[in-house]
């Protein structure tokens, strides 16, 4: 077989974007599936056509594959599925690391959604989530859920839902009203002009939910999940998801909706620290998910600070992970996956130290699980992506396993898990389009995207 070059099929990859019939085969790598019936592959071929995946196997070129195909060689590499995030707020990501040493969930609160919120134009509701978009697809996360908790206006939320779709990742976004300050309380009655306007195919990339709060200790009850939201969604056939869920308010909150029977399985509830066992059995009863941010529990300490990886998993409940909030965490989905493994690990060992408690001994493959197909079930795409399974959507990464960090390739679990990062990401493809090719991102252009951030960040810190 002869190899072209990685930069001219780049080239061939844009000239022939958006054929339904094009084929790609990537052959010779790694396959890492996350599709149980698949597994893993030491050598394997992944077939894409169009925006879909319609073949995974150890060798497909033998079966003519190759034949009809543009060829990318995948030998040192492995290919997975994208990473599913499924909860950030991406508005908030010119305040990037704003405050590294943030004390706690009220400081983060006070100073982003109370002082610094309110001064957001649609300009920078746009800046900062395509921002995150394409740090997102950057660090190999295909599929996020912009939890988009800043829509002052009509405009903010065009203006948000119009970034994600600039950046072509696949995108959730979940609409909430802010917390704090003036606005034109459009929300959430806006959502039908929403929808209308922006979700009106089932097959694109964009999907829309609706966003809440558990409870209204936060910001009152205007945006705290209940009775009423729950019909907006019902009437709008929205999933949704329930942000700051945590502690007794939060507890006595999930009981209330199962009697009221809007507690169901086609609802997020993110974060889930310190909730009673009554609480978990409801969720687990309801099938509802769960999306654990294991960096932000524990930075920001919502309410036991430590993931409930173990409550979920007790409750019958195979959670996602999220990033949250950029101002004082990691944007990419490594850390997650490594923070809470190591974070649970801890406390399995620690429990031989005489207590009693019997945490779960979580996997490096429990967590790729967790940041992959849990994800997309959480983001209500679990049809759609987070595994490498035939009749999915082309949502893959091309991941070099033999970087310096990652050389010698002894196993493919491990290496994405506890090994490989951002540099690593050779390739990114979402519904079969490669967004990042050669380790860079595709039609991006990073000087007038570094003027746009840092000038929407100047006008709002000078605002402040
Ligand atoms: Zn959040």
């Amino acid at each position: 077989m002869t190899t072209t070059p990685r930069a001219a099929l780049g080239e061939i990859l844009a000239a022939t974007s958006g054929d339904p019939l094009r084929r790609v085969l990537l052959t010779g790598g790694a396959v890492v599936s996350m599709d149980r019936s698949i597994g893993d592959l030491q050598r394997g071929d992944v077939l894409i056509e169009g925006s879909r995946i319609i073949d995974v196997g150890p060798d497909l070129r033998s079966l003519g594959a190759a034949d009809s195909a543009i060829v990318i060689d995948t030998a040192g590499a492995i290919v997975s599925p994208g990473f599913v995030d499924s909860h950030r707020h991406a508005w908030e990501t010119q305040l990037r690391r704003i405050m590294p040493d943030v004390n706690d969930l009220g400081e983060y609160v006070m100073s982003t959604l109370n002082d610094i919120a309110p001064l957001y134009q649609p300009a920078d509701m746009y800046a900062g989530t395509k921002l995150a978009a394409l740090t997102a697809l950057d660090s190999g996360i295909t599929c996020m859920l912009d939890f988009s908790h800043n829509s002052r206006t009509a405009e903010h939320s065009d203006a948000a839902i119009q970034a994600l779709a600039d950046t072509r990742i696949r995108g959730v976004h979940a609409s909430m009203g802010p917390h704090f300050g003036n606005w034109n309380h459009q929300w959430p009655s806006d959502l039908k002009r929403i929808k209308e306007r922006y979700f009106n195919s089932p097959d694109q990339l964009l999907t829309l939910r609706l966003a809440a709060l558990a409870t209204d200790e936060i910001a009152g009850p205007e945006i705290a999940y209940g009775q009423s939201l729950a019909n907006t969604a019902r009437e709008l056939d929205l999933w949704v998801s329930v942000d700051a869920v945590f502690g007794q308010a939060s507890s006595r909150a999930i009981l209330d909706w199962k009697t009221s029977g809007i507690l169901n399985d086609r609802m997020t509830l993110i974060h889930c620290t310190g909730l009673t066992d009554e609480a978990w059995d409801a969720m687990g009863a309801a099938g509802t998910t769960v999306s654990l941010a294991p960096s932000s529990d524990a930075q920001i300490g919502l309410e036991s600070a430590i993931p409930a990886v173990n409550e979920a998993l007790g409750a019958g409940i195979r959670p996602a992970l999220s990033i949250d909030v950029e101002v004082a965490l990691a944007s990419d989905m490594f850390t997650q996956m490594r923070t809470l493994l190591s974070v649970q690990r801890m406390l399995a060992v620690n429990a031989a130290y005489g207590t009693t408690a019997e945490p779960h001994r979580i996997t490096a493959r429990d967590v790729l699980d967790f940041a992959t197909v849990q994800g997309a079930r959480s983001n209500g795409l679990g049809d759609v992506t987070g595994s490498l399974t035939p009749g999915k959507q082309a949502d893959l990464l091309i991941i070099a396993a033999e970087d310096v960090n990652n050389l010698p390739l002894n196993d493919a679990v491990g290496t994405i898990v506890l090994g490989a990062d951002p540099r690593n990401i050779e390739a990114v493809f979402v519904a079969g389009e490669a967004l990042k090719w050669n380790r860079e991102l595709v039609g991006v252009n990073m000087p007038s995207l570094r003027t746009e951030i840092l000038e929407s960040r100047d006008r709002i810190l000078q605002a402040n």
